[in-house]
């Protein structure tokens, strides 16, 4: 059996800042669904916050006025503890990504460029052209090829393996042969990313199904705050392929069939560079209210900032719009829609990464620290991945050196990979009727449908019977495919049910929720309620469903106020 003293899951920025962090000192192996280039974070175009106040009319930013936004988009529900620890280390990770490699984009001077983001006082994004997430992700890859971090790809990490309340190894279900593989550590960390794909109209790649948080809550680890969705308001009508928020940072408009730039009425002071949630919303608002185009979108309008500006600073943006709308942004306005974008819940750690299970680490997307709150600031994620991946990784090495029972749990791990090689067999062998396919296109429908950007009681639980009705129909499907090599037919029906348990959480979650904060918006209890609902939401699982509860906001500094823009 493979032994590492660290097993990180998850090969985007959090699992390989990680790993860069342990490797030093640790053995440390990645195991990864995907190569490490090909996690979703190579995808993020915007850029990452830090208040270096390089950009002149950033030069009085600071780690206080930063985390104020901070907490501000946050609606107040992130832990204000936990944002200033992000904060404060903010200027130091990025640095030491410019040392690694890290291509930043430069101010004439020869300084880290900063663009204006959504919600932020102070232009303190940080970029590398449009494609900032796959320069950081290349950057921290090489590192950890140079610290010699082994990889396992292609492994679909399917359960973790809990002993005496420690962590003692992972079952990962190598994808080219499939077999499953029993892997023994001493640590796990996730870096496992979000669970875009439950929803419909996601901006997120194919394999962001939140199969980590789906583990570690099916071991007794509670997610936190998963009703808090965020739609990105710009993402292209029809593929949701991310339109970056940093279109709107270089000056883009939002404009209605009116040709009016409807911000004004929503957002008179920040307009297009309003926070997420109500940007979001405004642009639905359009629509729903019939000043939408074709009655489905609104223009992203980047005509005017100029061609040489377009082409230095949104060369990506420009070329997804051309091969995947027909539209020259130079020449034409771009169609947009509000698409489901981040996950602010997630596995609930505390601000080194760990949970409750002895070992056993989170962070990045899968995780919930929490510095987001009800809703994230454009930027404030990739910044989330590298630093608390850090931080996990110090962690871990610190725990390490008090460590004394290693290498455990032998027999623990060949019971579990059993029990994961029984329920494929079970799985395969099924003749039902049902097409798993056919029932996540339905939770994704239901999910952007109707526990999306404005919410009621009565539509969420018209979701919540949707969803308890497909985790029934679920015992029917049918594996058409029984080989065991890349048997993709298998994957997605495996990972579907992790879904389906999320997509319980989040629906549960938001009904319970009786009032609106950040991303969660509901018409029928319109108003924030501190009294009742300042606090985090905690999910368990039970074989009947999830168990919720609710743990306390640490507000020590800025109270509550109400948000305006
Ligand atoms: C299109 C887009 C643009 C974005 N732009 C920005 C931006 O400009 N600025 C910003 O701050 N944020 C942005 N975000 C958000 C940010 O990019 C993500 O939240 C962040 O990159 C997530 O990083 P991660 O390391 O947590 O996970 P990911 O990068 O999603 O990586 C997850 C990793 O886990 C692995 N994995 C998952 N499940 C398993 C399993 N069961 N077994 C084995 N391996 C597994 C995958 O192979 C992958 O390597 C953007 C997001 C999207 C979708």
């Amino acid at each position: 059996m493979k032994y590492h003293e660290v097993i990180v899951v998850g090969a985007g920025l959090a699992g390989l800042r990680a790993a860069v962090e342990t490797a030093t000192d640790l053995d440390t192996a990645i195991l990864t669904q995907v190569p490490p280039v090909r996690s979703h974070s190579g995808a993020a175009q915007g850029g990452v916050n830090a208040p270096m106040g390089n950009n002149p009319a950033g030069k009085d930013d600071s780690v206080e006025k930063h985390s104020y936004d901070t907490i501000k988009g946050s609606d107040f529900l992130a832990d204000q503890d936990s944002v200033e620890l992000m904060i404060g280390e903010a200027t130091p990770c990025i640095y030491e990504m410019e040392h690694w490699g890290c291509p930043f984009s430069r101010t004439p001077e020869g300084k880290i460029a900063q663009r204006p983001f959504g919600g932020a006082g102070f232009p303190r994004t940080c970029f590398a052209s449009d494609k900032t997430g796959l320069y950081m992700l290349h950057t921290l890859w090489e590192r950890s090829v140079a610290l010699n971090v082994k990889t396992y790809e292609e492994r679909f990490v399917t359960d973790i393996v809990v002993e005496n309340g420690n962590v003692v190894g992972v079952i990962a279900l190598n994808i080219v042969t499939g077999d499953f593989e029993p892997y023994m550590a001493d640590t796990v960390i996730f870096g496992t990313g979000g669970p875009g794909q439950v929803y419909g109209r996601s901006t997120n790649a194919l394999i962001s199904t939140g199969s980590g948080a789906y583990i570690a809550y099916k071991r007794g680890v509670p997610l936190k705050d998963m009703e808090f969705i965020q739609f990105h308001p710009t993402s292209l009508f029809g593929t949701n392929i991310l339109m970056t928020e940093g279109a709107r940072g270089e000056g883009g408009y939002l404009i209605n069939n009116l040709g009016e730039r409807f911000m004004s009425k929503y957002a008179p002071k920040a307009m297009e560079l309003g926070p997420r949630d109500i940007v979001s919303r405004s642009i639905q608002t359009e629509i729903n209210e019939g000043r939408g185009f074709e009655g489905g979108y609104v223009h992203l309008d980047l005509r005017h900032l100029g061609r040489e500006k377009i082409l230095d600073r949104l060369p990506g943006i420009r070329d997804i719009a051309i091969n995947f709308a027909g539209v020259d942004p130079i020449d034409k306005p771009i169609p947009i829609q509000p698409g489901q974008h981040y996950a602010m819940g997630g596995i609930s750690t505390d601000k080194n990464g760990a949970t409750n299970i002895k070992g056993f680490y989170a962070a990045g997307e899968c995780a919930c620290v929490s510095v987001h709150g009800a809703n994230r600031l454009g930027g404030n994620s990739l910044l989330d991945t590298v630093v608390f991946g850090k931080l996990s990784g110090k962690h871990v090495k610190e725990f390490m050196k008090t460590k004394k029972d290693r290498r455990q749990g032998e027999g623990m791990i060949m019971k579990t990979l059993e029990e994961q090689e029984k329920n494929r067999e079970n799985l395969l062998i099924k003749s039902g009727t049902e097409n798993h396919a056919a029932i996540r296109d339905e939770m994704k429908q239901t999910m952007i449908e109707k526990v999306g950007i404005f919410r009621t009681g009565a539509q969420m639980k018209e979701a919540l019977d949707k969803i308890l009705e497909l985790k029934k129909r679920y015992e029917s499907i049918r594996v058409m495919y029984k080989g065991r090599k890349y048997n993709m037919d298998y994957l997605r029906a495996y990972e579907l049910w992790g879904m389906l348990e999320l997509a319980h959480v989040i629906t549960l979650g938001a009904i319970k929720r009786e009032e609106s904060r950040g991303s969660h918006s509901r018409t029928d209890f319109p108003k924030r309620d501190d009294a009742k609902f300042l606090r985090h939401t905690m999910a368990t699982w039970t074989p009947d469903g999830p168990k919720i509860g609710y743990s306390d906001v640490n507000v020590y500094k800025y109270p509550p106020v109400e948000r305006k823009y």
